[in-house]
């Protein structure tokens, strides 16, 4: 089961970027990283392609974040903690190791 789920609010706890924390928007999960958003931004040539609607020039846009720098943000205490799991298979839900809230 994963750790970190898309939609989740994520801390990042090391690196450049210590501290920030975002929403996640992708998880890679063959990569080990996830896209958070506002975290990691990089800038990237975007040249003219056929669609016009297409952001032509220097845009900022996410990079991934490996999955083992950020931390899932508890809903309840509000802190980066680690997580728990409570219950097998399908009823299986992941736990604040802070304050035992559940996180899904
Ligand atoms: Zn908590």
């Amino acid at each position: 089961m994963q750790r970190v789920k898309k939609g989740d609010t994520v801390e990042v706890i090391s690196g450049d970027e210590k501290g920030k924390r975002g929403e996640v928007h992708e998880v890679l999960l063959k990569r080990h990283r996830v896209i958070v958003g506002g975290v990691n931004l990089i800038k990237k040539a975007q040249r003219r392609t056929g669609n016009v609607r297409t952001q032509v020039g220097i845009i900022e846009r996410e990079g991934p974040v490996e999955l083992s720098n950020v931390m899932p943000v508890c809903k309840s205490c509000s802190k980066a903690t680690r997580v728990r799991f409570q219950g097998a298979g399908r009823e299986k839900t992941r736990i604040c190791a802070r304050c035992g809230a559940a996180l899904d």
